[in-house]
């Protein structure tokens, strides 16, 4: 793992996997620790991400951290100035321009943590996060528990929308799978 010794020293760590992997505990767990050692974060999400709380990550096992809710990339740019590590979260439902906003932020000396989802729930890779693997100098990926099996999983498996059990929201729509128990959704 990387370590912050020069406090000028900008780069970007990508957190990502399937959902139930832990990918936003794993941010606030990084976010917190910058807090401890007197750094200045500022934290992030997508407006669109409303789940749970309007102004704070929260991870499924209810950790959470304020955060600004953001309708665009840029808007990060002017809101983090003061700030020397960057913490965005649902990285993944930012436009393409999030790439160059994190690279540009890095290249001025900010440590810049994003987390999000690697695939969607039919295995593609999701939005902007390929491009930010590319170019991260830290990539960490979590891996859920398949719900099927007790596996390794790094996949999401979207339910039926016809059984009549599901109930709208995160935690009953979706479920953590391994490569052996997902099952790609009929087109
Ligand atoms: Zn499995």
């Amino acid at each position: 793992m990387l370590h912050v010794i020069d406090k000028d020293y900008g780069w970007i760590e990508v957190i990502c996997g399937s959902m139930f992997s832990g990918k936003s505990e794993e941010l606030i767990r990084r976010l917190r620790r910058a807090k401890i050692a007197r750094q200045t974060v500022a934290i992030f999400k997508p407006a669109i991400d409303d789940r749970y709380s309007s102004d704070h990550i929260v991870s499924h096992s209810e950790q959470r951290i304020p955060s600004i809710a953001v309708k665009s990339a840029q808007e990060i740019v002017g809101k983090s100035r003061a700030a020397q590590v960057i913490g965005i979260d649902e990285v993944q439902f930012f436009e393409a321009e999030i790439v160059d906003v994190c690279n540009n932020l890095a290249n001025e000396g900010k440590r810049v943590i994003c987390a999000g989802l690697d695939q969607d729930y039919k295995t593609k890779p999701f939005g902007p996060v390929p491009q930010l693997l590319a170019v991260a100098e830290s990539i960490t990926k979590t891996l859920a528990i398949c719900m099927r099996c007790g596996a390794p999983a790094n996949r999401t498996q979207r339910l039926s929308k016809d059984s009549d059990q599901v109930i709208v929201g995160a935690t009953e729509m979706y479920e953590a799978r391994c490569r052996m128990c997902y099952r790609a959704p009929e087109e």
